[in-house]
């Protein structure tokens, strides 16, 4: 008899780090992807934060945050384990300043506690030797500091800021990590990448599976032993395929784009900013020039119970998304006057949530229920946030190595 195959599904960073964990520990993984290469969605198209948990201030149980730690700590550790050590003082960027919004659905007093119980559980973890020292290839060593506003300030000066908070939170830059990634795929013996292969669904057989695949229009099937779903979007639908039930708390699907800008030469470098809390926006300028943009009430175009049927690639949507998203943030940010549009490419977020995040009792504030879940041979992996995409793969790798002794 053969040796057991694997099959992942969805070759975004979920299912890149799943094959990567599976071929780290020898075993030859099959990776099956609907785009016509790997890392193109949700993976490409985002801002590259990894969280340290403070976007998620008003979950008062804490267990957002913890989630967020555990997942950036060891998001670079495990890539470094994987592909060899990573140029991450290339691909990071500054630290992100928080800057508390006029109108913030939390004071200052609750975002200064919450980020006090950050900084306690940080030093928790560490004492428990729960994390491993490196954040994207340096150790944390303040994490965040309350700061005043001073001349050099990114907002407009006639605007009343709560008040700001210097951190330590960094961005990677996805264009980089993607390609990276890419490379890896392709080059390691033990993966088989197979893209241009859109996963129907399954039907549970004895001992395994067999996949309805479509491939240049005409249908197919592939047999397997073992499954991990990592397909994002679609990974709750091709569940319901194999009899998987649905989760009790429901999913939300929303759209959001990522806005690459280009500062007017003269104005003032930006720094990395979140402002919070409610819905607002962020900027991320990148080591090459190009600035990542969003503001929330623009670039998150859909909210729904089930995934966007419409197609995301729409140019002139996007566009249009994207000036209306530059002209609101040129309101907050000067340096912002006269920049550029580069890009804008629109990504699905899946979350559990019924109501969006202006509403301080939304689900959203909570993330805390996704992870790795198994049912006889069959994984699926809810990754939450690129965040905690390594740290995910490495579990789901864990669990079926066990599994196949
Ligand atoms: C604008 C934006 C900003 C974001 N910012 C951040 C951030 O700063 N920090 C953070 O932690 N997270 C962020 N996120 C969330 C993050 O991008 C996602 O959590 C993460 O990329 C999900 O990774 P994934 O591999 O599960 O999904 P994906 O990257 O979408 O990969 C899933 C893959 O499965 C493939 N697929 C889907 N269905 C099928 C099928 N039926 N058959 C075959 N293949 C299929 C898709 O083509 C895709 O390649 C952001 C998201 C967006 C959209």
């Amino acid at each position: 008899m053969g040796r057991p195959r694997i099959v992942v599904l969805g070759a975004g960073l979920q299912g890149t780090c799943v094959a990567l964990a599976l071929a780290h520990r020898g075993h030859a993984v099959t990776l099956i992807e609907s785009r016509p290469s790997p890392l193109s969605a949700a993976s490409l198209r985002n801002e590259g934060k990894i969280h340290l948990g403070f976007v998620y201030a008003l979950d008062q149980s804490g267990a957002t945050q913890r989630k967020m730690l555990e997942g950036a700590l060891c998001f670079a550790p495990l890539l470094d384990r994987w592909c060899g050590e990573l140029p991450w003082h290339e691909w990071r960027s500054e630290g992100f300043l928080y800057a508390v919004m006029p109108d913030s659905i939390a004071e200052v007093g609750t975002l200064h506690a919450s980020y006090t119980s950050l900084s306690a559980l940080l030093s928790e973890m560490a004492e428990h030797e729960l994390c491993c020292p490196g954040y994207l290839g340096r150790e944390l060593s303040w994490l965040w500091r309350a700061a005043g506003e001073d001349a050099d300030s990114p907002f407009d000066r006639g605007l009343s800021m709560k008040g700001f908070f210097e951190t330590e939170e960094a961005a990677i830059d996805p264009r980089y990590l993607a390609a990276r990634l890419k490379d890896q795929l392709r080059r390691h013996p033990l993966i088989e990448l197979r893209c241009g292969i859109m996963v129907d669904g399954a039907e549970r057989r004895a001992g395994g599976f067999r996949l309805n695949l479509q491939e240049a229009g005409e249908s197919r099937t592939l047999d397997a032993d073992l499954v991990a779903n990592c397909t994002w979007s679609d990974r709750a639908r091709i569940d319901a395929t194999v009899g998987i039930p649905a989760d009790a708390a429901p999913l939300c699907y929303r759209v959001k784009h990522q806005i690459m800008v280009e500062q007017t030469p003269g104005m003032r470098p930006l720094v990395p900013i979140t402002m919070v809390q409610g819905p607002y926006g962020d900027v991320v300028p990148r080591r090459d020039g190009q600035v990542y943009i969003s503001w929330y009430p623009e670039c998150r175009t859909y909210f729904g119970e089930l995934p966007p049927q419409r197609s995301l690639e729409d140019p002139e949507v996007a566009q249009s998304v994207a000036e209306r998203s530059l002209s609101a943030l040129q309101q907050w940010l000067p340096d912002l006057a006269g920049a550029r549009i580069l890009s804008s490419a629109a990504g699905v977020i899946v979350a559990r949530g019924s109501t969006d995040i202006e509403d301080p009792q939304s689900a959203l504030h909570r993330r805390e229920a996704f992870g790795v879940k198994s049912y006889a041979g069959w994984w699926t992996v809810d990754t939450g946030k690129l965040t905690n995409a390594p740290q995910l793969g490495e579990i789901t790798g864990a669990q079926i190595n066990e599994a196949m002794k």
